[in-house]
């Protein structure tokens, strides 16, 4: 069974949609869980496109990380990974013509993005393909753990009793009552911009913000910014971003500006997600707080939600993301 509802802010489809573990750095074990979730990606989209006939275009080009000034070059160099490379001005004009006003960058290879979008269109007609998924549209208000099952009440006041709950509600996890541990996860604005030219291969981080290739258009971003709930854009964020944008690829100031929008990251205090049931009372499962890499890591912690319900082994250790460190 599946209760859900959809809501202004959701993050899923505003997302930019990267597939960025060696540029959205996690520490310790975490970083190889980021970049297994990316490997994951390739597999997903032909399971997703075999199941449903929906192609969801996945980007492995490698993410470039531009220099615009020597502080930029020294920065980059410090922070560099074993698996990164580093490009000159001219092999950097080669690569991507557009960004030859760069004094060289650091190429991510296998790094790149997936259009989540269309990832969720694939995932709705999938779950809509199963008779066996029950789905509910309503607002869940309230969870009531027991030692062997766990009560789901909504809005309406119907109740539904399952052996595993799982916690996925994003920003607003936290305000489901008896989901205690997701209290601390909290809602962290990005708003984004679309321009009508697309003259990138690559996806490419600046100083100030990434671009984002996607089909016709192009996506810049982001802010980071503490506003509780409010999911709408503004005027200065929306210029921030473009002037981020623009001074990464110079020639989205001519494009025309397409949309403009804004979306919750479910944030934790340590920026790493939350999976895995609560010790106290195992029925409850969280698979929240995702923070900047929840697309990234959405294929992998689909497979170990799916491993923790059907009490299978575990393929990846959990400690690191355990729900009840905070
Ligand atoms: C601007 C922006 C850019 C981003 N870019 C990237 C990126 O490039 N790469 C990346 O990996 N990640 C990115 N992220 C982060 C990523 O989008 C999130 O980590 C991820 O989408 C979170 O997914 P989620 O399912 O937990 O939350 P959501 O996608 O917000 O989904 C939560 C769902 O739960 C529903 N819900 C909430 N409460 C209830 C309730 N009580 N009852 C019923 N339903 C409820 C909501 O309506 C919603 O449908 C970005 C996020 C933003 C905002």
């Amino acid at each position: 069974m599946l209760i859900s509802e959809r809501r202004p802010g959701e993050a899923s489809p505003a997302a930019a949609g990267m597939l960025a573990p060696s540029v959205e750095r996690a520490p310790g074990p975490a970083h190889a869980f980021g970049i297994a979730a990316r490997d994951r990606y390739p597999s997903y989209v032909d399971f997703l496109a075999d199941r449903t006939g929906v192609k969801v275009p996945l980007n492995r080009l490698g993410i470039l990380q531009v220099a615009l000034s020597e502080k930029g070059i020294n920065g980059l160099r410090k922070t560099a990974l074993p698996t990164t490379r580093w490009l000159d001005a001219k092999e950097l004009r080669e690569l991507e013509p557009a960004l030859s006003h760069g004094l060289g960058a650091m190429f991510n290879a296998k790094d790149g993005a997936v259009d989540n979008v269309v990832l969720l269109s694939a995932l709705e007609k999938l779950s809509t393909s199963y008779d066996r998924v029950r789905r509910i549209s309503g607002e869940v208000r309230r969870v009531d753990p027991a030692a062997d099952s766990c009560t789901v009440s909504t809005e309406s006041r119907a109740q539904s009793t399952a052996r595993r709950v799982v916690i996925a509600a994003g920003a607003w996890a936290g305000k489901i009552s008896g989901a205690l541990l997701a209290r601390a996860v909290q809602p962290a604005r990005g708003q984004l911009v679309s321009y009508s030219s697309s003259p990138l291969r690559h996806v490419a981080y600046g100083p100030h913000g990434y671009v984002v290739p996607r089909g016709p258009v192009t996506i810049g971003g982001t802010t980071m910014e503490s506003v509780g709930f409010d999911s709408s854009t503004t005027a200065i964020g929306v210029k921030k971003v473009r002037a981020a944008s623009e001074e990464i690829c110079p020639s989205l100031s001519d494009a025309r500006q397409v949309d403009a929008w804004a979306g919750l990251r479910p944030v934790t205090p340590d920026m790493l997600p939350m999976i895995g049931p609560d010790p106290k009372h195992p029925s409850l499962i969280y698979a929240c707080g995702h923070s900047r890499n929840g697309v990234l890591m959405a294929p992998l912690t689909g497979d170990l939600i799916a491993d923790l319900v059907t009490e299978s082994p575990l393929s990846h250790d959990l400690s690191q993301f355990r729900p009840d460190r905070f």
